[in-house]
Order: C-alpha cells, then sequence, then structure tokens
C-alpha cells in the first residue's frame, strides 16, 4: 500500500471505530458486532505499525473506549488513583501461544498463569475505606470516570460494608457490573410491551442501567457484581489469586471460577472447557482473560497505554448460523407500528434454539437485500438476541422474489401509512385493529404502570370473550365471570382481582402513564402529573401551558392534546375515574409556598444528607429540582466534589452557586454540613490496569 492510500485508510478506520465506540459505549446501541470492530482494530494497528509515521496519540489503537458523555451526564467526575485500561484481545488460540511464548522469554523464572473468565458487563472501580463503600466509578475515559456510587449502593451484591479483617485503610477493588440473563429478559419483555427500544444485549443494558438518574431504579434492574482485580501496590499479597481469596474473605464478590495454569496446554484446556461450560452460566461472558499470576512480575511487566502487558484476553467469536427463511410476519405493536419478522428453519444457536429473527422496518429488508426464501446469516448479538446479519446470495433459488411488504394492517386490513421522517409504517385504525386494543391493555397492565397481574394470554382470552376491550373493563370483572372461564381456579382469579383492587391506589402519576399517550414515558408522564396536579387540568391544558412542563416539546405536547381531543379517550379517563383510580396527586409541583417558591435549583455533589433527601428538602421548601444547568436555573447547590461541567455551566450563566450551609441559611435550618471542600481530588498515581 502506498503512503496516501495508508493516510487515507488509517484516517477512515479512526473515524469509524470512534464513532462506534460512541454508539456502543456511551449510546449503549452498538451496530456493528464485536468481532467487526475488532478486525477494523486489527487493521488499523497493522497500518499504524507499517506507517507509524500517521500513528496520532489519539489513536482509537492507543486509547480506551470512553463512556463519557459530551454533554452533562448529570454524574461528577472523578480522576481514577491508578489509570481504567482495556485488555489486549484476541480471537485466536494461536496469539495466546504467542503471548505465553513472550512471557517465557522474558521472565527468567518460574511463573503461573491465573486464567478467568471476562465477563461481558461494564466496568466499575470501588474504593473502599476503613472497611465502608466511599465510591464508585465508572471506567469512564480510563483517567476519570462516572461517580455512580449512589447507583451502586443498590446493587445487592457490592457491600457497603466489609467484613473479616485485614484489608487495607483504603484500597480501590475493579470488576465488572453484570446483567444476569433473566434480568435482562425481563427487562426487555417489559420495554416491548412499553414500546421503548430494546436493549441489544445484557453487557448494554447493564451499562446503560448503572448511568440512571434513579438509584431505586438501578436496585430493581437485578444487576450483579463480580470482582478480580486489585491494583499492584495496595495489597501485600505474592499472587494476583491470593489477593483475590483475600478480596473474597472480606465478603467481596469474586468469582471463583478461575483457575492456575502452568503451562499453554492448561491455559488451551481452560479455554476449552469455558467454550460449552459458560452457555450454562446465569450472566454473560465473552472470553478469557490469562494474567500472570505473580504481582511482582506484574510489575516488571508493566503495560502500555492502553493495556497491560501481563494479561491477554481470549474471546469467543458471536455464534453465527446460517439458515432459510421460511416465511415473514409483520407484527402491529400497541401504537400500530408494523415491524416484519423472519420465521426462520430452527437452528441451535449459543445454546438456544433459535426460529425467529427481527427484520426491523422496510429499509432494513431492502438493505439486506431479502429475497423470499433465502438463506441467511443469524447472529445473537451478546449472544441474546437473533439478529440477521447478511443473505448468503449463493443460495438463492433462481427467480426468487423480493418480499413485497404489505400496504394494508396484517390484523385488521387497514391501508398502512408512512408518515414523513418515520422509519416504520403504521396502521391508523387504533381503535378497531384488536392487536393495538390488546396491546394498550397489555402496556395499561404492566409492572410500571397498573401493575395488575395479567399477562398477554389473559389479556387475549379477555378481549376475545368481549369481558375486556379496554383497561376501564378490568375493573368491573367479577370473580364469578373469571372462574368460569377456562384455565382459570379460585386462587387465580382472587389473585387477579386483588391486583386489579391493589391497582386504585396506584399514584395518578403512573395512571398518566399507563393511559398510553404516545411519546409520553414513565418521567414525562410524572412530570406532566405533578406540574399540572390532576386529570382535568391535564385534559384542559392548552398547548403553550404543555410547553411549560420541563423536558415536554412540541411533539408530546401535540400528542398530549390530540389524546385528550378524542372523544373515546375522554371516556375512557372517565371510567377509569368512576372505577376509584387516582386522578390526581399530592406530589403536584404546582409552586409551594415557602423560602424556595419559584426557584429552580441544580444539585450537584454529596451532601451532609442523601441526594435524594436533599431534592426531597428543596421541594418541600417550594423549588423545583431540574437536572441539568441552563437560563432558567435559580442555584446551583454543590455539595462536595460536584460536577465541573456543572459549575463551568453556571460560571458562564452567571448562576449562583451555592454550598449546603448557604443552602440551610436559605431555607432556615442551620445543621452545617462538614463536607470537604468541593473540587477536592483524589491524587493521580501512575500505575496499572
Ligand atoms: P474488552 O471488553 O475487550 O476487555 C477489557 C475489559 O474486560 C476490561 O475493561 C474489563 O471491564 C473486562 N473484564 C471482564 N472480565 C475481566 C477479568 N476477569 N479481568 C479483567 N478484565 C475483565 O475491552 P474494552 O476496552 O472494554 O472494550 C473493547 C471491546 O469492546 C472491543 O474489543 C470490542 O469487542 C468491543 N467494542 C465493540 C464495539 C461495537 O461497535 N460492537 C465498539 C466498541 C467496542
Amino acid at each position: 500500500m502506498d503512503y496516501t492510500k495508508a493516510k487515507q485508510r488509517i484516517e477512515q478506520l479512526k473515524a469509524i471505530l470512534w464513532e462506534n465506540s460512541r454508539k456502543y459505549y456511551v449510546d449503549n446501541a452498538p451496530t456493528m458486532s464485536d468481532y467487526e470492530y475488532d478486525q477494523l482494530m486489527h487493521e488499523l494497528e497493522a497500518l499504524e505499525a507499517d506507517f507509524p509515521e500517521y500513528a496520532t496519540p489519539d489513536s482509537p489503537t492507543r486509547r480506551v473506549g470512553s463512556d463519557l458523555e459530551e454533554r452533562e451526564s448529570g454524574f461528577a467526575k472523578y480522576p481514577h488513583k491508578y489509570p481504567m485500561l482495556s485488555l489486549g484481545n484476541t480471537y485466536s488460540i494461536q496469539e495466546v501461544e504467542e503471548f505465553a511464548q513472550r512471557a517465557s522469554k522474558a521472565i527468567d523464572r518460574p511463573f503461573t498463569y491465573c486464567c478467568e473468565l471476562k465477563f461481558d458487563g461494564t466496568a466499575i472501580c470501588l474504593t473502599y475505606r476503613h472497611g465502608k463503600l466511599l465510591r464508585a466509578l465508572t471506567r469512564g475515559d480510563g483517567v476519570k470516570g462516572d461517580d455512580v456510587t449512589e447507583n451502586a449502593r443498590h446493587i445487592p451484591s457490592i457491600p457497603k460494608e466489609l467484613k473479616g479483617y485485614g484489608y487495607p485503610d483504603e484500597f480501590e477493588i475493579r470488576g465488572e457490573i453484570l446483567m444476569p440473563y433473566e434480568s435482562f429478559d425481563r427487562l426487555n419483555r417489559e420495554r416491548e410491551i412499553q414500546e421503548e427500544p430494546l436493549f441489544a444485549n445484557p453487557r448494554n443494558a447493564a451499562s446503560g442501567s448503572l448511568k440512571l438518574q434513579d438509584p431505586q431504579e438501578v436496585g430493581r434492574r437485578g444487576l450483579i457484581c463480580t470482582l478480580y482485580h486489585i491494583p499492584t501496590g495496595q495489597v501485600d499479597y505474592p499472587t494476583h489469586d491470593d489477593a483475590l481469596k483475600a478480596a473474597a474473605g472480606w465478603g467481596l464478590p469474586v468469582s471463583d471460577k478461575r483457575a492456575i495454569c502452568h503451562n499453554i496446554e492448561e491455559i488451551e484446556e481452560f479455554i476449552g472447557h469455558w467454550d460449552s461450560a459458560r452457555k450454562e452460566l446465569p450472566y454473560p461472558t465473552d472470553g478469557i482473560v490469562i494474567k500472570i499470576n505473580e504481582m511482582a512480575i506484574q510489575q516488571e511487566l508493566g503495560f502500555t497505554a492502553k493495556s497491560p502487558r501481563w494479561a491477554v484476553a481470549f474471546k469467543y467469536k458471536a455464534e453465527q448460523a446460517c439458515t432459510p427463511v421460511l416465511s415473514i410476519d409483520y407484527q402491529v405493536g400497541r401504537t400500530g407500528a408494523v415491524t416484519p419478522v423472519a420465521n426462520l428453519e430452527p437452528v441451535f444457536l449459543s445454546g438456544t434454539m433459535v426460529k425467529r429473527a427481527t427484520l426491523v422496518n422496510e429499509d432494513q429488508m431492502r438493505m439486506l437485500d431479502l429475497h423470499e426464501g433465502d438463506w441467511v446469516y443469524v447472529e445473537k448479538g451478546g449472544e441474546i438476541i437473533p439478529k440477521i446479519t447478511s443473505v448468503e446470495e449463493s443460495k438463492r433459488s433462481p427467480g426468487a422474489q423480493i418480499p413485497i411488504f404489505p400496504t394494508v394492517c396484517p390484523d385488521c386490513g387497514t391501508p398502512l401509512i408512512r408518515a414523513k421522517g418515520e422509519a416504520k409504517w403504521f396502521c391508523p385504525n387504533a381503535k378497531g385493529c384488536p392487536t393495538q386494543i390488546k396491546g394498550r391493555m397489555e402496556h395499561f397492565v404492566s409492572r410500571k404502570a397498573m401493575n395488575i397481574l395479567c399477562g398477554e394470554a389473559t389479556i387475549d382470552q379477555l378481549y376475545s370473550l368481549h369481558l375486556a376491550s379496554k383497561p376501564s373493563d378490568l375493573y368491573s370483572l367479577h370473580q364469578i365471570q373469571l372462574m368460569s372461564l377456562e384455565g382459570w381456579k379460585e386462587k387465580a382469579s382472587r389473585r387477579f382481582l386483588d391486583s386489579v383492587n391493589a391497582s386504585r391506589q396506584v399514584p395518578f402519576e403512573r395512571v398518566l402513564f399507563a393511559l398510553g399517550i404516545r411519546f409520553v414515558g414513565e418521567t414525562t408522564a410524572r412530570d406532566i402529573a405533578r406540574h399540572f396536579g390532576n386529570i382535568d387540568a391535564v385534559k384542559e391544558a392548552t398547548r403553550e401551558q404543555l410547553l411549560t412542563v420541563p423536558e415536554v416539546g412540541e411533539v408530546i405536547a401535540d400528542s398530549v392534546l390530540a389524546f385528550f381531543k378524542d372523544a373515546d379517550n375522554l371516556t375512557e379517563v372517565e371510567a377509569l375515574k368512576a372505577a376509584g383510580l387516582r386522578m390526581s396527586t399530592e406530589a403536584s409541583s404546582a409552586p409551594v409556598a415557602g423560602p424556595l417558591a419559584d426557584k429552580v435549583i441544580v444539585i450537584s455533589g454529596n451532601f451532609s444528607i442523601s441526594r435524594d433527601e436533599m431534592k426531597a428538602l428543596i421541594e418541600a421548601n417550594g423549588g423545583r429540582n431540574s437536572g441539568s444547568v441552563s437560563g432558567k436555573t435559580d442555584y446551583l447547590l454543590a455539595g462536595s466534589k460536584p460536577g465541573p461541567e456543572k459549575i463551568k455551566k453556571a460560571g458562564e450563566l452567571g448562576i449562583s452557586i451555592i454550598d449546603e450551609a448557604q443552602f440551610r441559611e436559605l431555607i432556615g435550618t442551620h445543621e452545617a454540613s462538614s463536607s470537604p471542600s468541593p473540587l477536592q481530588a483524589i491524587d493521580p498515581e501512575p500505575t496499572l490496569f
């Protein structure tokens, strides 16, 4: 390759890799497989080795992918005491052998390897001080990470306090936050019902969940933690394995699925064993990590700009299978969106039988150039959701036709429409299309909405027997009626009716969400409910009034207006009201009298009370909390270690920055805070991993 071509290709590869790194780490929505990404990275490494004059320090080969958002993330950022690096990785056993050979050559005394599972989640760094959890940071850009301590406190496997003895006064331990398959399936099922975008795999779901602004919700996501590394120099153990054993003794979650290997044969045996055994694990893994076990040798070998020299990851390739498409279903969702789904000749892939895979939308089908009866490559992204990655053209039957996307709703026959800017076709028959009607009821009963114990099959049964065709019908069902239905016994009908009854206590915020107004998700529903206080005020709100609700833009405002303009929706709301559902909230965001009346306050950092308690204190004094600093902000309330971006923005906009003591003066309580200095940072020290 000549110099010009090499330079062009290097620039192109850098751009592709940075773009996909952002999709993967920040958006948690990768569009490329890990294998493809790693192949491009290897190509770039090879080109940079051949043409070192074009290798720049900002190259993705020299920096770890960053999970830090460009915009304000709402998390304070802290420097890592020890940089959090990546791992050199390979998909080839031969390269693992080369790693072992290099190590044997460089080290002139006997040593061992500690082989571990490569957990497929998102990295976390925990600091314990005097045996108590002090801080949890994400990897961030490797140098500084987001402070997710509050969220980490809601992950049950992370101990808030250590047990036993012998732990250092202060130390860091690193590991992974994982989402077990069961939690992942549950989360995606809920998101499907609510027509929220699904997480592609448990890794993305774990990473997205760890960065939520609501620690209680983080607690509900079913995350687990496993720890695998204490940076060198903090504990005095001869081997990495000894350090992990000690950590386990202090009550920290350390996996016992590791082995000490003495040579490449034993490493290969470990890799071979877990290639199949890992499919039985309840959480995702994507490879094996091979680490030199002796701490002194680790220190001698050191690290490159991106990864330690004493470790390497062997990654298992995502399994692919080639299978024919038998037919295509066009599924209608609760909002009427039509999704094409391929029915496949069943094929065994990563431990499960795959029979169906989504084709996403018409454009995606065209992009794949899918023809009827085509053989397609199916891959399990993160080994969970089957995805069609390409078509095997050589197996196409002569004369195979391009499938025709339906022009009418497959369920009710209404002509489909595709609005400008929408990727999907929609069935506009919202009121008569059975799938949409049932979909809306499924949303209504879902856990985050009314939490009624009722699945898809029950809705289907009640609907087909004309017992329920709208949510309010659920409130007039009787036990005798239910017990006469196929499959219903006394206990089941009682439990169902109890949950219907209990839903009358569900707060108005969730009732508004349950109505299924398009674009009104859980948070927006809460903001609207609190802003207007009751259903009548929401119903009568003008466009201008709706637009004053934080985060409500024109699309949402128009959707709310359209919903309450519809006579059937109004009748249904009245019926739900008559059924005894809560249609007003005490937690109104209407100005409360108090010293902070009308004041918009952004909090950042830590206080003498929890952040949730601080927010409640602001509201109790008439103030309103906001997540980001803008022209509308009155005060930035900065605790210890506030987010530097927020401080900077408040400074630029001339917004008053007050500390906890000043805040308490404002509200008239004077328990002064003993928080440390706001911008205090941990001493950065250069070292490993
Ligand atoms: P990595 O995931 O390949 O390996 C390093 C990470 O492994 C560590 O940071 C740690 O979090 C984790 N890990 C799990 N178990 C471990 C153990 N026992 N010991 C030590 N570490 C362990 O590296 P990365 O830098 O996090 O991510 C880079 C990889 O992410 C790429 O190789 C690629 O596969 C993937 N990626 C994919 C895309 C995409 O578009 N598909 C984009 C960016 C990155």
